[in-house]
């Protein structure tokens, strides 16, 4: 079926996209990244590949992670250069 408006799509099961921002997605976590902030060189690789927004750039330069929105994917701590992001178990 094609729609020629969006306001003809039927209301589904499917995410708004500013969904993100209304769901605290960190709930659905098993795994943690834990930053070592002595390793980190802030290039911002993390913060580029985070796909949920996750990663915030603090004033200072430094870099925090956002826990009621990560969904402990990995995707930071493989990309970082620095190997400094680990991901832990959550208990
Ligand atoms: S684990 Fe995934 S969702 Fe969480 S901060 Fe890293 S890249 Fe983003
Ligand atoms: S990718 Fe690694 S080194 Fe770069 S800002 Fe993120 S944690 Fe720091």
């Amino acid at each position: 079926m094609v729609f020629k408006n969006v306001k003809d799509v039927p209301v589904g099961p499917y995410s708004h996209l500013e969904s993100t921002l209304i769901n605290k997605t960190g709930e659905w976590r098993n795994m943690r990244p834990v930053l070592d902030r002595s390793k980190c060189i802030r290039c911002y690789i993390c913060w580029k590949f985070c796909p949920d927004v996750a990663i915030k750039i603090l004033p200072d330069g430094n870099i925090e992670h956002d826990y009621e929105f990560c969904k402990g994917c990995g995707i930071c701590a493989n990309e970082c250069p620095k190997k400094a992001i680990t991901m832990v178990r959550e208990e």
